[in-house]
């Protein structure tokens, strides 16, 4: 009797595990998905790639949507029937977290570029916004509370304008490079190539 009720609060125990941060899934068709399971990792917390329509199913509680290139993603995200359940995803209020390519994935609008893809963040993103020269750097800023975040860019975006339902979370020479939404977070820099994981612990506590 005793053993039993032993076992059934070890499995209770287990569930509340998997329900306090659920599974990731991490969109991996192209780009920087490796470095987020391994920040994951890092924090205990499952992830699932999503490489195909079929790895979307009902364990996935939250996705990120990784940097990498974001014309690309675009269109292996309807080639692969990702697309369909990453948005209805969001539209559902649900955990997401873009990172470079993945921020420009979730705008509503792009100020150089003709594609929208999820439509979800209310911002206008500009593509490959520093430049050639300025493409990639490093600096510091905070995200929102989280204090001193280290920042990396590699050919990022910034925010050039942004609508009423996002704030404004960093910002860097007074460009805009992380916003939230609700559920939504998103960043023109790259959190996953640092060692701090004080975002993604945000993210999971979503
Ligand atoms: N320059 C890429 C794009 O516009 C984004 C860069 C990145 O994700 N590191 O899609």
């Amino acid at each position: 009797m005793v053993v039993a009720v032993e076992y059934i609060s070890k499995e209770e125990s287990a569930d509340a595990e998997t329900a306090k941060h659920g599974v990731t899934g991490i969109l991996a068709v192209q780009g920087a998905f490796a470095e987020h399971a391994a920040m994951l990792d890092k924090l205990g917390a499952q992830w699932k790639l999503l490489r195909a329509a079929e790895d979307f199913d009902d364990s996935i509680d939250r996705v990120i949507l990784p940097g990498g290139e974001s014309t690309t993603q675009g269109k292996l995200l309807r080639s692969t029937g990702l697309f369909e359940p990453i948005a209805a995803h969001i539209a559902a209020g649900k955990p997401v977290f873009g990172t470079c390519a993945g921020m420009i994935l979730l705008a509503k609008r792009l100020e150089n570029d003709d594609n929208v893809y999820f439509g979800a963040l209310d911002a206008t993103v500009r593509r490959n916004a520093y430049g050639r020269q300025l493409g990639s750097f490093a600096s510091t800023a905070d995200f929102g509370d989280i204090k001193d975040f280290p920042l990396v860019f590699i050919r990022g975006p910034f925010v050039s304008d942004v609508g009423a339902d996002a704030t404004i979370e960093t910002e860097v020479d007074g460009r805009v490079v992380g916003l939230r939404q609700g559920n939504i977070l998103a960043t023109a820099f790259h959190p996953e190539l640092t060692d701090d994981t004080r975002i993604h612990e945000l993210f999971l506590s979503l």
